[in-house]
């Protein structure tokens, strides 16, 4: 069965589809992500709490859109502007992660706007936030999944962004824009994982 979505899906560009072909759906209630946009058929019922929608994409449109981008940089042969798209998609995602836990951890709005604004840079979040709230580190806990090299890549990204940003004999390799776009989809889905992996579950203990 086509769906409508998939139908219309087929009239967008090359690479528009290539993004959304990657969009799951996440279940308002239980926060679970499951189908994929394409499979609207099985996205009637949450499979984990039964819930029929409203559904939210995963990735937020926002992170789509700059992941777009980031392909059509890397067309246009823009490395720097690849690896600066890439890495900050990456502090988008993380951000809704890491803000998503604290409402599941019930952590009051007020707080958590004074948690993110205390740890405001990507690598502390990453480093000393996420840890606090998942109660292992983000290498320790992706160690023996398939994101288990992510941490590494990443911070080879974002060094070579950072020193083309900052140093005045920064630049950006080919190699490392083309990693930068190779590392979109692994992307997606290592959010998903944590999602479903730590939010999830946290909601879980919560309830029970
Ligand atoms: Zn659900």
């Amino acid at each position: 069965m086509v769906s409508d979505y998939a139908k219309w899906l087929e009239t967008q560009p090359p690479i528009h589809q290539q993004i959304e072909s990657l969009v799951r759906y996440r279940c308002w209630k239980c926060d679970l992500i499951g189908p994929s946009c394409l499979d609207p058929p099985n996205r009637q019922i949450c499979l984990k709490c039964g819930e029929r929608g409203p559904w939210i994409t995963h990735p937020l449109p926002g992170a789509r859109v700059i992941a777009g981008q980031c392909f059509q940089a890397q067309e246009r042969d823009e490395g720097e502007l690849v690896v600066i798209l890439f890495c900050t998609m990456f502090e988008v995602m993380l951000e809704d992660f890491l803000d998503r836990l604290m409402i599941r951890l019930r952590v009051p709005k007020d707080t958590r706007e004074f948690i993110l604004q205390k740890f405001s840079g990507v690598k502390t979040r990453l480093d000393d936030l996420f840890p606090g709230l998942v109660g292992e580190s983000f290498k320790r806990i992706t160690r023996d999944t398939e994101f288990a090299d992510f941490y590494d890549r990443w911070h080879k990204i974002r060094t070579e962004r950072n020193n083309f940003l900052h140093d005045e004999h920064g630049h950006v390799s080919a190699g490392t824009a083309k990693e930068a776009v190779d590392l979109i989809e692994p992307c997606f889905r290592l959010f998903e994982w944590l999602n479903n992996t730590i939010i999830v579950e946290a909601q879980h203990r919560r309830v029970n």
